[in-house]
């Protein structure tokens, strides 16, 4: 029987893992649910699930759900703030720990459970992106495990060799080929893009996800991310990784061999087969996912992403390549940019011009420690202010 923590659990990602866990009372029990302030649906998954702690990160919300379960489910725990959700990362009761808490936000959490050496089910790329060579030293250091969640990674672990720490050219491996969907803006004329608002920005025609990732999706930013999430988990650079738009979201992503072979994971767009993937590795158990039916599907296509049209793909590979805490700063000012969008601050094609503006503002320097990522991540949001109220004048 495994414990599991799951950080974000209000949200897409949590809410479909405990669906995956609730499937298999007999090999998973969950120990602590965390969420921002839901507490509504905390309350609820609690009530459902029983597990030995709730954290909800802001404290009126926590006093709110302590008051709340007294009568329904006295004997679970509530704690609050950031020492709540290092707790239930860290706990020793805990084997697995979903790591689906939204943005950087999730970073301190995500550390801690790979520090006290758990199985790390990383949904949470921001988090990744962000300390990418502190978090894989972190990983490794503490003898954590560390399965990707997101789509395509899941895809590319499935498909790459067992060893593939080694490196690709040690082991066979020639490229990544990472598909995106091209998300809702995929074919929208370009001088109609700066018009477009946040409801039709996380209309996504394949998958449904929180509002933050729906719109890194329109933006493509969300692939730039994962170019570098890429980079890390699979010990390469972004010139051997190459995006795909592929509209039906069937194939998750590709592994191309030396040999010619292409390896490609197909499957119905649902998180919850990398999640129940994570949770079961090396075996595998029943997800609660639709079948794929070729004949229903008939054909899949491929087209190369357009550059003018999602400037935040080129952005992303260009902050990898510079390196240090470059892809920290992008990843502030997406988040800043995001928000501001999403709260109709900002233009949908200014999201772009945003992170452009603060990648050349802020000066990057070598990831060394989590105090000097911090450092630029808050350098970073604040110039992603001051370029938003900029263009709004
Ligand atoms: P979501 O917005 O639906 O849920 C976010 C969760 O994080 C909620 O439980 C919320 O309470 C919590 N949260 C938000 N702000 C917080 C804060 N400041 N402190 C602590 N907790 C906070 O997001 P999602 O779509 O589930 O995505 C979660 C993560 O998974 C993201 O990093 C996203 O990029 C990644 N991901 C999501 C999908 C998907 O299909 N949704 C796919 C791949 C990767
Ligand atoms: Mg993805």
């Amino acid at each position: 029987m495994k414990g599991i923590t799951v950080l974000g659990s209000t949200g897409s990602i949590g809410v479909n893992t405990l669906d995956v866990i609730s499937r298999h009372p007999d090999k998973y029990g969950v120990k602590a649910l965390t969420a921002n302030t839901n507490v509504d649906i905390l309350l609820e998954q609690c009530v459902r699930h029983m597990p030995e702690f709730a954290v909800m990160v802001d404290e009126n919300s926590a006093s709110l759900l302590e008051k709340k379960l007294k009568n329904k489910a006295p004997d679970i725990t509530v704690l609050s703030g950031i020492d709540g959700l290092l707790k239930v990362a860290e706990d020793d009761a805990v084997d697995y720990v979903m790591a689906a808490i939204v943005g950087a936000a999730g970073l301190l959490p995500t550390l801690g459970a790979a520090r006290a050496g758990k199985r790390v089910l990383l949904a949470n790329k921001e988090a990744l992106v962000m300390s990418g060579k502190l978090f894989m030293d972190t990983i490794q250091e503490n003898e954590a495990e560390l399965l990707p969640i997101d789509s395509e990674h899941n895809a590319i672990f499935q498909c790459m060799p067992s060893d593939f720490s080694k490196g690709m050219d040690n082991v066979g491996v020639k490229k990544i080929l990472l598909t995106a969907s091209g998300g809702p803006f995929r074919t929208t004329p370009l001088e109609q893009l700066a018009a477009m608002t946040p409801d039709q920005a996380c209309a996504h025609p394949n998958w449904v996800m929180g509002r933050k990732i729906s719109v890194d999706s329109a933006t493509m930013m969300n692939k730039g991310l994962e170019v570098i999430e890429a980079c890390w988990l699979f010990h390469t650079r972004p010139e051997f990784i190459q995006v795909v738009i592929h509209p039906q979201s069937v194939i998750h992503s590709l592994v191309e061999y030396s040999d010619g072979s292409v390896l490609a994971q197909l499957g119905n767009p649902d998180m919850r087969t990398p999640i129940a993937y994570g949770l079961a590795w090396p075996e595998r158990i029943d997800a609660g996912v639709e079948r794929l039916n070729l004949f229903d599907i008939a054909r899949l296509d491929f087209v190369k992403p357009d550059e003018q049209r999602f400037p935040c793909l080129r952005l992303a590979r260009e902050a990898m390549q510079q390196g240090g805490t470059s892809s920290a700063i992008l990843n502030a000012a997406n988040e800043i940019a995001v928000d501001e969008f999403l709260h109709k601050r900002l233009r949908f094609t200014d999201i772009a011009r945003v992170i452009e503006t603060v990648l050349e503002k802020v000066a990057h320097h070598e990831a060394t420690s989590l105090d000097v990522i911090l450092n630029d991540d808050t350098l970073a949001r604040e110039f992603a202010r001051a370029a938003t109220i900029d263009l709004a004048a």
